[in-house]
């Protein structure tokens, strides 16, 4: 089994100002640079001045506006043979478009999210378009990940809530992992369910759950960046994504409006531990009240008709995938639920 999992990691205020010496401390000298839209001009000054004070020369510069798997294989095919490494400064596009280059020219990534909306960015996983069709691909885990905790302190709010959603997420994969276990056989990775449980802990632990606190965010990218590692240590999603996922992926697909993937994804979390009547549910629904999660979403819910479509197209999204949802009568108590309960409702419209 070939598990790679981050060695340059930095999470703390102003770690964009030392993107130069961190390279260059893992002997990077000739990089190529990938800004997400709008990042060259909000940060590439201090970045370039961070590069050029540790000698580091940029080979190859891209600002990435798409996200087709062919203009990834044309950079891929562009970067000067030199290049050492690949840094990709930005949201969740620009890091997955620069994973998948650093996959195809089989370098190593150092991404640097300028937002959390979710755990992509370490993550061994992309989501890009094939043929006009979102595909999730296979790639490999990030070899460094640098956060600038201040960064993302400044980031509009509905981000980090999203990425808060997705985390509390894995407390429902995981039910729906060992589910599939017992029903087919499936085999569940025990050290992935450690990580991904006792990262979850942290969080919980934490006791002023307030993401304008720097020292808060740096715990909750610390439960993101394990959620990635989780997926590499088991080559799977499952750790991360279970049926809740599945909901979301279809409300991208069907919502007249879909929201941001955590937010959907955190709302879907509830229904299904009410579902399994998962003994976390409390947990989760801590979590979300604490962060300002729910008074996220009750100010900007979901679409409720869209919702419940959302729940009977799910089993469609992923073939051969054991959830909850996949037990008879699941999706019909879970519809009846979501209609009808007053703790629930106020996530939807
Ligand atoms: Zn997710």
């Amino acid at each position: 089994m070939d598990i790679s999992i981050p060695s340059l990691l930095r999470i703390k205020p102003n770690a964009l100002y030392k993107i130069g010496k961190y390279l260059r401390k893992e002997n990077f000298s000739k990089i190529a640079l990938f800004f997400g839209t709008g990042m060259k001009e909000m940060l590439g000054e201090s970045i370039l001045i961070s590069l050029d004070s540790s000698e580091i020369s940029i080979l190859y510069e891209d600002v990435i506006g798409d996200s087709e798997v062919e203009s990834v294989f044309r950079t891929a095919l562009s970067l000067p043979h030199a290049t050492e490494a690949i840094v990709a400064v930005g949201g969740g596009q620009v890091i997955d478009y620069a994973k998948y280059v650093a996959f195809i020219a089989q370098l190593p990534i150092v991404s640097i999210p300028t937002v959390i909306s979710n755990d992509g960015f370490s993550s061994p996983t992309v989501s890009l378009y094939a043929n006009g069709k979102r595909r999730s691909l296979k790639a490999k885990i990030p070899y460094g990940v640098i956060i600038d905790t201040n960064i993302i302190k400044a980031s509009p709010k509905k981000f980090t809530l999203s990425g808060i959603g997705d985390l509390v997420s894995k407390v429902t994969a995981i039910y729906d992992w060992k589910l599939s276990f017992r029903n087919t056989r499936e085999p569940v990775n025990d050290f992935a369910v450690l990580v991904s449980n006792s990262s979850f802990e942290n969080l919980i632990g934490y006791g002023n759950k307030d993401i304008d606190d720097v020292e808060f965010l740096r715990v909750v990218c610390g439960v993101l960046v394990m959620s990635g590692v989780a997926m590499e240590v088991c080559g799977s999603s499952r750790p991360a994504s279970g049926s809740e996922h599945l909901i979301s992926h279809a409300y991208d697909k069907l919502a007249r409006q879909p929201s941001l993937h955590g937010l959907q994804v955190g709302v879907a979390t509830c229904a299904i531990a009410w579902l399994q009547k998962n003994y976390k549910l409390d947990v989760v629904k801590s979590v979300l009240e604490e962060t300002g999660f729910v008074d996220y979403v009750r100010q900007n819910p979901l679409d409720k008709e869209d919702f419940i479509a959302a729940i009977r197209y799910a089993p469609n999204i992923k073939e051969n995938y054991y959830t909850i949802l996949s037990e008879k009568g699941a999706i019909d108590r879970l519809v009846e639920f979501v209609d009808a309960d007053p703790y629930f409702g106020q996530f939807l419209k």
